[in-house]
């Protein structure tokens, strides 16, 4: 068994017999792993009350190579990341991420910039706009999982789009009016909501989440992502209605 070192946020947390956990995390070095912590549950343990939701982590761990588990030794906290856990909206929030990455990364799989993401979205996500934060990190991720649609030419006939075209999620990008004519089915798209989408991607997630968002371009981008991710996951995230629910009722604080 080698002993290996990461940087790491909790994913996901489950029992494991009357005294441990498994533990899924996002590693900076190796991608999604699962550990096992041994005798955590037992009110000794000071690792317990460390392995929290959104908590940047120092781990130490032992690789097995016949089981993708592996067996945690040394956890400390490099950043607790506790203003995510006392805000309802921010919990919320915080939550559909981690459970979006906990669905779209493969077990490792190493992707450092979608650990650099994680983090960057989970620093902002209290002083910026939530809804508009989680929309860039949803747009960056689906670039960085190789999800990205198609955006700037028709994928029917390859022509530059240059006005409004129409997104279809099964074709995995924009058809220009023409294309869209024999097909039937797909959302509206203007040209400023592509571009939207191309700031979201080439900017840094702050300066990204303070770009000005108009009512029109948010309910496009929301229609689009809503539609894509419906395709896309193999199954509905459990905090993606939650996360829907608070944004309803917050709305004046996330746009
Ligand atoms: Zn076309």
């Amino acid at each position: 068994m080698a002993i290996q070192k990461a940087e790491a946020f909790v994913l996901q947390r489950r029992p494991l017999r009357e005294t441990s956990l498994i533990v899924t995390l996002l590693t900076r070095e190796f991608g999604k792993i699962k550990v096992v912590a041994k005798g955590v549950r037992t009110g000794k343990s000071p690792t317990a009350s460390i392995l929290e939701p959104f908590t940047c982590l120092s781990i130490v761990y032992y690789e097995k190579t016949r089981s993708d588990i592996h067996l945690l030794s040394q956890a400390s906290v490099i950043r607790t990341n506790s203003h995510l856990r006392n805000d309802l909206n921010c919990f919320g929030y915080a939550s559909y991420m981690s459970e979006f990455v906990e669905q779209v990364c493969q077990i490792q799989d190493p992707h450092p910039d979608i650990f650099d993401l994680m983090n960057g979205a989970f620093d902002v996500l209290s002083r910026l706009p939530f809804l508009k934060v989680v929309r860039v990190f949803e747009v960056k991720l689906f670039g960085m999982v190789g999800w990205l649609p198609a955006l700037t030419s028709c994928i029917g006939c390859g022509e530059k789009v240059h006005e409004q075209a129409y997104f279809s999620s099964k074709h995995g990008g924009i058809l220009c009016a023409r294309c869209h004519h024999g097909e039937g089915r797909g959302i509206v798209i203007s040209k400023d909501t592509i571009q939207t989408l191309l700031y979201f991607l080439k900017l840094p997630i702050e300066q990204a989440s303070m770009i000005a968002v108009g009512k029109q371009i948010e309910a496009e981008l929301t229609a689009i992502i809503e539609k894509f991710l419906r395709y896309r996951l193999e199954y509905p995230l459990n905090s993606s209605h939650f996360m829907s629910e608070i944004g309803h009722l917050f709305n004046k604080k996330t746009s």
